[in-house]
C-alpha cells in the first residue's frame, strides 16, 4: 500500500474504532462484535508498524480502552491496571513462550479461562474493604464501591488484617441472570444489552445500586496487584494466598511448561466453554514467576509477560424455513429469521431478527436460502449472508398488512421500520398491557403475559384502564384463578394507583420514551398538566432529549387514544404523585452544560476535568443547551455562535472564580 493510501486509511480506522471505544465503554452497547473490532485493531496497528509516521499518541492502539465517565468520582490507580496483548493462532502463543523462554529457559506459565466481564480493583485497608473501581484507561477509574458491595462473594473483610491488600478480577453476569434481563428488557421493549459483558458493565456502573444487586453478577479475581506485610515468589502461590483469604478465585487454571502443554491447556478450558454457566472468551496465558514478570517489563498498554488467547467466533451454515413478522408494542413489524436448529457457541439456536427491509434486501435473504449465521459475542445470533437461493425464489418483501390484524401497514418516513397503525392491534394491545404491568412501569405483581392473554380473550381487558374495572367473579372465571390469588392480583392492581407520575408516563408506552426519559420529563416539568402543555421544543432543550423524543411525547400526548387513557386512568383513581426532586446546587456548574473554546492558559483537558470534578458536562459544540461558554484568547466561531444564541460567557478567571479557585 502506498502512503497516501495508508494515511487514509489509517484515518479512516482510526475514527471507526474511536467510535467502536464509544459504543462499548460508554454506553454499553457495541454495534460490532469483538472479533470485527480485534480484526480492525490488529489492521491499523499493522499499518502503523509499517509507516511509523502514521502512529499518533492519539491512535486507539495506544489507549487501553475504557475512560472513567464523568458520572461516577473517579479514582487513579496505585498500580496501573493494564490491558492484554490479544493473538488469535496458537503459532502466536508458541512464539510468545519461545520468546520467555529464550530469556528463562525454565519458565513456567499459568494458563487461566478469560472472563468475558470487565475488570474491577478491590482495596482492602487492615483487611477491610474500603475502595471498588472499575479500570477506566488503567490509570483512573470510577469508584463504584456501593455498587460492588452487592456481589455477595466479594468479601467485606479478610480472613487476616493486613494493612494493604489490592486484587483485581474480572466481574461479569452470569448466562441465567444475562437470558433473564434481556427478556424482560425485550418484554418492556426497552433495547436490551448484546451481550453479557455489556450487560455485566452497564449494571455496575448504575446509579441505583439496587438496580445493580438485582442484576446478579458475580466476579473471579486473578490478581494480587499489591499487598503489604506478605511477600510472594509465584502468581500461583498468590492466588492460593487469595483463596485462604475469602476471594473467588479463577478457576480451572493449570501450571504448563511447554508449548504443548500450554496448547492443551488452551483446547480443555475450549471444550469446557459450553458447560460453564458464563462466558469466556479466551484463555490467558501468563508467566508464573513474578520476579521474571518485573524483569520482562511491560509496553505502554500490556504485560509483556502475558498474552490472552482469543476463541474466534463461530460461524455454521443451515436452511431458512421462513421469515416471521412479529407486531411489537408499538407495532413495528419485525421480520425473524426460523432456520434449521444449530449448535452454535454452546447453545441451540433457531431464530434470528433481520431488522428491517433495508437489512433483507441488501443481504437478499429469500425464505429457503441456504445462509450464515454466526453468534456475536457469542451470545446473540444474526444471519451474516446468504450462501445460495432455493430454486425458483424471488427477493422477498415484507408484508404490506400487519400480520395480526390485516391494517395496512405504514413505512415511517425517518425510520426504517413499518408499522402497524392500528392502536388496538390485538398483538399490540397485549405488549403493552405487558409493558403497562412491568416492573418499572406499574409493577403489577403477577400480572405477567399469560394473564394478560387471558383477560383479553375473555374480553375483561380492551385497554389498561379495564385493569382498575376488574372484578373479582371475573378473575374467578378464568382459569388457574383461586379466591386468594384473585384477591392478591386485585390487591396489587390496587396498590399500582398510587405509582408516581414518571412511572405512568413510562408506562403509557410512547415510543422512544424510556424510564429513564419520562423521569426526566416528570423532573423538568413537575406535572402531568405541564407535561401535556409542553411543546416540542422546550422538551427538546431537556438535556438528553433530541427532536425525535420530544416529538414523539408531544404527538402521543396531544393525540386523543393517550388523552383517553390518560382520562380514564385518572378516574380510576391513579393519584400520579410527583415531587419534584432539588437539582443539585452544591456549585454553580452542577447539571451545567459548558463549551471550551479558544487558548486557555491551562490545559484544556484540564480545565475540562475541573469543570466535571464540578458537575458540569462540557460539551464540544455550542447549542441552545448550552449554559456556558468558556473562551480563552483567539476565540472564534464558537464564542460568536454563543453571542448569536444568548449564551452566557465567561472568561477563564471567571471561570475559575465560579469554581472557588
Ligand atoms: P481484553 O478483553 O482483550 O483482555 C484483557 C482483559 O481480560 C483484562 O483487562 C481482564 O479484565 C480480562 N481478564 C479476564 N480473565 C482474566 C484472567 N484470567 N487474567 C487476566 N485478565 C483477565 O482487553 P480489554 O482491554 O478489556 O478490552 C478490549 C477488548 O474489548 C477488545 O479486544 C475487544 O474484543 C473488546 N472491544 C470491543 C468493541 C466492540 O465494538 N465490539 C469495542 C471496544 C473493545
Amino acid at each position: 500500500m502506498d502512503h497516501s493510501k495508508a494515511e487514509e486509511r489509517v484515518r479512516e480506522l482510526s475514527e471507526l474504532l474511536e467510535r467502536y471505544n464509544y459504543e462499548y465503554y460508554v454506553q454499553d452497547r457495541p454495534s460490532v462484535d469483538d472479533y470485527t473490532y480485534d480484526t480492525l485493531m490488529h489492521e491499523l496497528a499493522d499499518l502503523e508498524r509499517e509507516f511509523p509516521d502514521l502512529l499518533s499518541p492519539q491512535s486507539p492502539t495506544q489507549r487501553v480502552g475504557g475512560e472513567a465517565s464523568s458520572s461516577f468520582q473517579k479514582v487513579g490507580h496505585a498500580v496501573q491496571m493494564q490491558s492484554l496483548q490479544d493473538v488469535f493462532s496458537m503459532e502466536q502463543v508458541g512464539s510468545f513462550a519461545a520468546k520467555v523462554h529464550e530469556e528463562y529457559p525454565e519458565a513456567v506459565f499459568s494458563v487461566e479461562p478469560k472472563i468475558d466481564g470487565l475488570s474491577v480493583s478491590l482495596e482492602y485497608r487492615d483487611g477491610v474493604l474500603t475502595l471498588g473501581s472499575t479500570r477506566g484507561d488503567g490509570f483512573t477509574g470510577e469508584d463504584v464501591t456501593v455498587n460492588l458491595r452487592t456481589i455477595r462473594s466479594i468479601p467485606m473483610k479478610l480472613r487476616e488484617s493486613l494493612p494493604l491488600v489490592e486484587v483485581r478480577g474480572e466481574v461479569y453476569m452470569p448466562r441465567e441472570s444475562f437470558f433473564a434481563l434481556v427478556a424482560q428488557q425485550e418484554e418492556n421493549d426497552e433495547q436490551p444489552f448484546k451481550n453479557p459483558r455489556n450487560a455485566a458493565a452497564g449494571s455496575l456502573r448504575q446509579k441505583n445500586a439496587a438496580v445493580t444487586a438485582r442484576r446478579k453478577l458475580d466476579i473471579f479475581i486473578f490478581n494480587l496487584q499489591q499487598c503489604e506485610g506478605r511477600t510472594f515468589a509465584t502468581h500461583d502461590e498468590t492466588l492460593r494466598f487469595l483463596e485462604e483469604m475469602g476471594f473467588r478465585v479463577i478457576p480451572n487454571r493449570r501450571i504448563c511448561r511447554t508449548t504443548e502443554e500450554i496448547a492443551d491447556a488452551i483446547r480443555a478450558i475450549g471444550d469446557s466453554r459450553n458447560d460453564l454457566p458464563y462466558d469466556i472468551d479466551g484463555v490467558v496465558i501468563k508467566v508464573n514467576d513474578l520476579a521474571m514478570r518485573d524483569a520482562l517489563g511491560a509496553t505502554a498498554k500490556t504485560p509483556k509477560w502475558a498474552i490472552a488467547y482469543k476463541f474466534p467466533p463461530e460461524e455454521k451454515e443451515t436452511v431458512l424455513r421462513e421469515i416471521e413478522v412479529n407486531v411489537g408494542r408499538t407495532g413495528a413489524l419485525t421480520p425473524v429469521a426460523v432456520f434449521d436448529t444449530l449448535l452454535l457457541a454452546g447453545t441451540s439456536v433457531s431464530r434470528a431478527v433481520l431488522h428491517n427491509q433495508d437489512f433483507i434486501s441488501e443481504k437478499d435473504i429469500r425464505p429457503g436460502d441456504t445462509i450464515v449465521v454466526r453468534k456475536a459475542g457469542d451470545i446473540i445470533p444474526e444471519v451474516l449472508r446468504s450462501v445460495s437461493h432455493a430454486p425458483g425464489s424471488v427477493p422477498y418483501r415484507l408484508p404490506e398488512c400487519c400480520p395480526v390484524c390485516g391494517t395496512r401497514a405504514v413505512r415511517d418516513e425517518t425510520e426504517a421500520v413499518l408499522r402497524c397503525p392500528n392502536i388496538s392491534c390485538p398483538a399490540q394491545l397485549h405488549k403493552q398491557l405487558v409493558h403497562f404491568a412491568s416492573r418499572d412501569a406499574m409493577n403489577i405483581d403477577g400480572l405477567g403475559p399469560a394473564i394478560i392473554t387471558a383477560l383479553l380473550d375473555a374480553g375483561f381487558v380492551h385497554d389498561a384502564g379495564d385493569l382498575y374495572h376488574l372484578q373479582k367473579e371475573q378473575l374467578l372465571m378464568l382459569e388457574g384463578f383461586k379466591d386468594k390469588s384473585a384477591d392478591n392480583l386485585l390487591a396489587a392492581i390496587e396498590r399500582s394507583k398510587s405509582a408516581s407520575l414518571d412511572r405512568v408516563i413510562y408506562a403509557l408506552g410512547i415510543r422512544n420514551i424510556g424510564a429513564k426519559a419520562a423521569q426526566l420529563l416528570c423532573a423538568h416539568f413537575g406535572s402531568l398538566e405541564a407535561i401535556e402543555a409542553a411543546q416540542p421544543d422546550e422538551v427538546a432543550a431537556i438535556e438528553g432529549f433530541g427532536d425525535v423524543m420530544a416529538a414523539s411525547v408531544c404527538e402521543a400526548l396531544h393525540g386523543t387514544s393517550v388523552q383517553t387513557l390518560l382520562r380514564r386512568l385518572l378516574e380510576a383513581g391513579l393519584t400520579m404523585p410527583y415531587e419534584k426532586l432539588q437539582a443539585a446546587t452544591d456549585t454553580p456548574f452542577s447539571g451545567k452544560t459548558v463549551v471550551l473554546t479558544g487558548t486557555l492558559t491551562m490545559k484544556r483537558s484540564d480545565a475540562k476535568k475541573k469543570l466535571e470534578a464540578a458537575g458540569a458536562k462540557v460539551s464540544g459544540s455550542v447549542s441552545k443547551k448550552t449554559d456556558y461558554v468558556v473562551a480563552g484568547e483567539d476565540a472564534g466561531s464558537k464564542l460568536t455562535k454563543a453571542q448569536e444564541l444568548g449564551v452566557s460567557v465567561l472568561s477563564e478567571s471567571e471561570m475559575l472564580a465560579m469554581l472557588g479557585e
